[in-house]
C-alpha cells in the first residue's frame, strides 16, 4: 500500500490561535497552564483535520510556541550560559527569553539571533554552542506530544530536526570547538528521544535533514555515514526517514541515497528534476517518500500529473516502497482555503491552502492504491481547473505578453554611463556633499492607522482618507525643511505593507483574508498572491509624490518598490518561470518611473531589501538568478533622463557574496542597513571599489535608541577613510516606521547636524 503522508502542518492556528495565546502569555494576561492549553487544541484541531483526511502518517512534535529549530535546542538542553538556567527541563520562561530576550526578574539578556530558514521567509532561532556546553535530555516536548496525539487514537510520526543540520546550522561561539565534537554529544541524546518514542509506540520518525540540498562540505559523506550508521545501530528497528525539501539533492544524492535509515523524502516541486536521477540510484529495500504536494505555495495540485509520477514511481519500487507527501512542511502555506469568502470564485477555484492539499495528498495515495477510477471525480476536477488555468484571459493578458517579447537590449540601459549622469544629477539637483535623506517611511502614528483602517471599513470617505493623508505628508515635509534635510520623502502614510500596497494597484494579483504564514515567532505575513500576467493599469504613486514635491522646492523621492522584492514577498504563480513574472512586475515599476519623471520628480529610489534573499541554496545557480534578477531592475529603472537619479535600498543583508550584482544595477545611490556592525557590511563595497553612490545607515532603527550626533560623526568618518567623501549620502538604515516620532526626531536632527559637521571639514 502507497501511504498518504505529512511532513508538518502550520502551527499558527486558523484563526491565528496561537499569536494571541503567546503574545497574550507575554503581557502577562494570561498564564503558562491556560498557553498550554491553547497549544494544545491547536494540536488537536489540525491532528484531527489530518486523520479526517485519510493521511496514514501524521507529524507530530512539527507544533511549537516559537520555533521548531530552538524547541530541539532546547531538547538538547544547549541554553546559552546568560540565560542562567540552572538545568531540568527547560521552562517556558527561559524558552521566550532565547526567542525573544528578557528584561525582569533580574535578567537582562538579549534573544539568540534569528535567521532565515534556508530560502524561505521563516525565520528560525540559530543555535549557540558555547565551550563546556553538555547535551542532556531536558524537553519532554516530543513525548507528551506523541502521547497527547496517541490519547486521541492517532499514532503519530514525531518529526526532530535533523542532527547534521542542527549542527551545521548552529554557530560555535568558541574557535576550540568544532562540528564533530558537537554532533559526537548531541547524538546520544538523539538516540534516548528516539528510543523513548519507540518504547512509547512510535513506529516510524522524522528526520529533517535539508542540509543535504545545500553545497556540502569536504568529507560530508563520510560526517553523515558515520552518525547515521551509530544512530541506526542504536536504534534498530524504528523506521527513521530522512527528510530532504527546498531543492534536489544533485551530487548529494549518494549521501542521501546509502544513509542507513529506512526512508528518503525527496522534494519534486523545487527539485522535480530530481526524479529520475533517484530511482537509478534507489536501494531496492528503502522507501521512497515522494513530495508532490506543493508545501510553499497556494495553488491547486495536477492532480493527473502528480498520480502519474506517482504510478511510475510504484511500479520501479513497488507499492509499498512509495509515500506521498507534501514537497517540505505545509508550515509555509496558509491553512484552510475554505476560511477564503471574499476571494474571486474564479481565483479561489486553482487555489489549495493547508487542508485542501491534504485532501490532494490523500487523493493522489488513493489513486495509486485503487486505480485511476477510484478518483475519478478529482481528476476531472483537477483538469478542469488546469485547462481554466491554462487559457483564462485573466491570467493570459495578451498586451503584457506583446510587451515581454519585444523588449529590447537598449530597455535595460540608462543613456549615459554613470560619470556622465553623474554630472547631470548634479547639475539638476544642486546638493551639497554628505546630502542627507531617509529611506521613505516616516512613523506609522495611531491617527494614521485608525484612519486607514475606517477608510477600509468604509466609515471614511475616499476624499477625507486622502487629505488626512495629505495633511500628514505635509508635516512629513516642513519636519524635514525644519531639520533642513536635502532630497526629502514624502513619508508613506499610504502604505500599509509596501508590497501590498502596490500588488492592490496591479493587475495579477490579489489577496487573501487569512492567508497568513509564520514569518517568526508570533509575527505572520500575508503575501499577495501573483496569479496572472502583471501590469499596472494606471498610475500607483504619482499623485502622492506630486503633492509632496508641490509642497517644496527641495528635490522629493519618488518611492517606490522593486520586481525583486514584489516576487519574493509573494505566493508566485507556478505555471511559469519566477524570472519572467519578476520581468512583468518590472515592466509595470518601469511605467511608474516613467510617470513619476514626466510629473516632475528628480530622484526615484527603488527599494530591493529582499535581492540577497532571493539567492538560490545552490552555488550553481547563483548566476542564473542574479542575472535575471538584475536584468528586472534594470528593466524597471532605466527608462530614465541622465539626470534623474535612480536610488536603490537594500538591509538586513550581507553582500559580498553579490556585491558584483549590486553594482550591476547600476543605481545611481545605494542606500545600506550598516550602523549596527559599525560599518563592516560596507566592506563589500570598498573592497569591490564600488563607483556610484552610497549610504551607509548611520542611525539604527531596529532600535529605540537614539544615536548621538558624536556618534554618527564617527561612523561617516569610518566611511569617509575608505569611501570617497564625494560618494557618500547620510541616511538612516532603513525606513522609520516602525519608530515614534519622539525618537525620530532627536535622530535626524543629529544626523544632520553630522552630516554638516563633515561638510565643514572638506
Ligand atoms: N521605503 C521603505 C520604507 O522606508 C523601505 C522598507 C524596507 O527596506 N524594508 O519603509
Ligand atoms: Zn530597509
Amino acid at each position: 500500500m502507497v501511504l498518504a503522508t505529512n511532513l508538518g502542518f502550520p502551527r499558527i492556528g486558523v484563526k491565528r490561535e496561537l499569536k494571541k495565546a503567546t503574545e497574550s502569555y507575554w503581557k502577562g494576561e494570561i498564564g503558562a497552564a491556560e498557553l498550554l492549553e491553547a497549544g494544545q487544541n491547536i494540536r488537536k484541531t489540525h491532528w484531527m483535520m489530518q486523520k479526517d483526511a485519510g493521511l496514514d502518517l501524521i507529524p507530530s512534535g512539527d507544533f511549537s510556541f516559537y520555533d521548531q529549530v530552538l524547541d530541539m535546542t532546547c531538547a538538547l538542553g544547549l541554553v546559552p550560559k546568560r540565560y542562567q538556567w540552572t538545568g531540568g527541563n527547560v521552562d517556558l520562561d527561559t524558552y521566550f527569553a532565547m526567542a525573544r530576550g528578557a528584561q525582569k526578574n533580574g535578567l537582562d539578556v538579549t534573544a539568540m539571533e534569528m535567521t532565515k530558514w534556508f530560502d524561505t521567509n521563516y525565520h528560525y532561532i540559530v543555535p549557540e554552542f558555547e565551550k563546556g556546553m553538555k547535551a542532556k535530555l531536558s524537553s519532554m516536548k516530543f513525548f507528551d506530544q506523541f502521547q497527547e496525539a496517541l490519547d486521541l487514537g492517532i499514532r503519530t510520526r514525531p518529526v526532530l530536526v535533523g542532527p547534521v543540520t542542527y549542527v551545521v546550522l548552529g554557530k560555535k561561539k568558541d574557535d576550540s570547538l568544532d562540528d564533530a565534537q558537537i554532533f559526537a554529544d548531541i547524538l546520544p541524546v538523539y538516540i534516548e528521544i528516539l528510543n523513548r518514542l519507540k518504547a512509547m509506540g512510535a513506529t516510524h520518525v522524522q528526520l529533517d535533514e535539508p542540509i543535504l540540498v545545500r553545497d556540502l562540505w569536504e568529507g560530508a559523506d563520510q560526517d553523515f555515514e558515520r552518525g547515521y550508521t551509530e544512530l541506526r545501530k542504536a536504534v534498530p528497528d524504528l523506521n527513521i526517514m530522512v527528510a530532504t525539501y527546498f531543492d534536489s539533492l544533485r551530487d548529494n544524492l549518494d549521501i542521501a541515497c546509502t544513509l542507513p535509515v529506512d526512508a528518503l523524502h525527496i522534494d519534486l516541486k523545487r527539485g522535480a528534476d530530481q526524479l529520475d536521477a533517484v530511482l537509478k540510484h534507489f536501494p531496492a529495500d528503502k522507501i521512497l517518500s515522494l513530495g508532490l504536494v506543493d508545501g510553499r505555495n497556494v495553488w491547486k495540485n495536477n492532480l493527473r500529473a502528480a498520480l502519474g509520477i506517482a504510478q511510475k514511481v510504484s511500479d520501479k519500487l513497488g507499492n509499498d516502497k512509495v509515500w506521498i507527501a507534501p514537497s517540505c512542511s505545509m508550515m509555509h502555506a496558509p491553512i484552510d482555503l475554505d476560511h477564503e469568502t471574499k476571494l474571486d470564485s474564479q481565483l479561489r477555484s486553482w487555489m489549495a491552502f493547508g487542508k485542501q492539499k491534504l485532501a490532494e495528498i490523500a487523493a493522489i495515495a488513493k489513486g495509486v492504491n485503487e486505480g485511476e477510477e477510484a478518483i475519478a471525480d478529482l481528476l476531472a476536477a483537477s483538469d478542469a481547473v488546469v485547462s481554466d488555468r491554462a487559457t483564462s484571459p485573466r491570467i493570459h493578458d495578451a498586451e503584457v505578453k506583446s510587451r515581454m517579447a519585444h523588449l529590447k537590449p537598449e530597455m535595460f540601459e540608462r543613456k549615459s554611463d554613470f560619470a556622465e549622469r553623474r554630472l547631470a544629477q548634479h547639475a539638476a539637483l544642486g546638493l551639497p556633499v554628505f546630502p542627507t535623506t531617509s529611506i521613505g517611511s516616516f512613523p506609522q502614528t495611531a491617527e494614521i492607522r485608525t484612519a486607514r483602517a475606517s477608510f477600509k471599513k468604509g466609515e471614511l470617505s475616499a476624499v477625507d482618507y486622502e487629505s488626512a493623508m495629505k495633511r500628514e505628508i505635509e508635516q512629513v515635509v516642513r519636519f524635514q525643511e525644519k531639520l533642513d534635510m536635502d532630497v526629502l520623502v514624502h513619508g508613506e502614510p499610504e502604505r500599509n505593507d509596501m508590497v501590498e500596497y502596490f500588488g492592490e494597484q496591479l493587475q495579477g494579483y490579489c489577496f487573501s483574508q487569512n492567508g497568513w504564514v509564520q514569518s517568526y515567532g508570533s509575527r505572520y505575513v500575508k503575501p499577495p498572491i501573483i496569479f496572472g500576467d502583471v501590469s499596472r493599469p494606471k498610475p500607483m504613486t504619482v499623485e502622492w509624490s506630486v503633492y509632496a514635491q508641490s509642497l517644496t522646492d527641495r528635490p522629493m523621492k519618488g518611492m517606490l518598490t522593486g520586481p525583486i522584492t514584489m516576487l519574493f514577498w509573494s505566493f508566485v504563480r507556478d505555471d511559469q518561470p519566477r524570472s519572467e513574472t519578476c520581468k512583468q512586475i518590472a515592466l509595470a515599476i518601469r511605467d511608474e518611473v516613467h510617470d513619476l519623471e514626466a510629473a516632475g520628480i528628480k530622484v526615484i529610489q527603488i527599494d530591493e531589501p529582499a535581492i540577497r534573499e532571493g539567492l538560490p541554496l545552490r552555488k550553481a545557480d547563483w548566476d542564473d538568478y542574479l542575472n535575471w534578477a538584475v536584468d528586472a531592475f534594470r528593466l524597471s529603472s532605466s527608462s530614465v533622463a541622465d539626470s534623474t537619479q535612480i536610488h536603490t535600498h537594500m538591509c538586513y543583508s550581507e553582500f559580498n557574496d553579490i556585491i558584483n550584482s549590486i553594482a550591476e544595477l547600476d543605481a545611481d545611490a545605494i542606500s545600506i542597513e550598516t550602523s549596527r556592525s559599525q560599518m563592516e557590511l560596507l566592506e563589500a563595497f570598498i573592497e569591490y571599489n564600488y563607483p556610484n553612490e552610497i549610504g551607509p545607515g548611520v542611525y539604527d532603527i531596529h532600535s529605540p535608541r537614539i544615536p548621538t550626533q558624536d556618534e554618527m560623526v564617527k561612523l561617516l568618518e569610518k566611511a569617509a577613510t575608505v569611501l570617497d567623501p564625494s560618494q557618500i549620502w547620510v541616511n538612516p538604515d532603513c525606513g522609520l516606521k516602525t519608530r515614534r516620532w519622539e525618537e525620530v526626531e532627536p535622530a535626524l536632527e543629529h544626523m544632520v547636524a553630522a552630516a554638516k559637521t563633515m561638510r565643514g571639514r572638506i
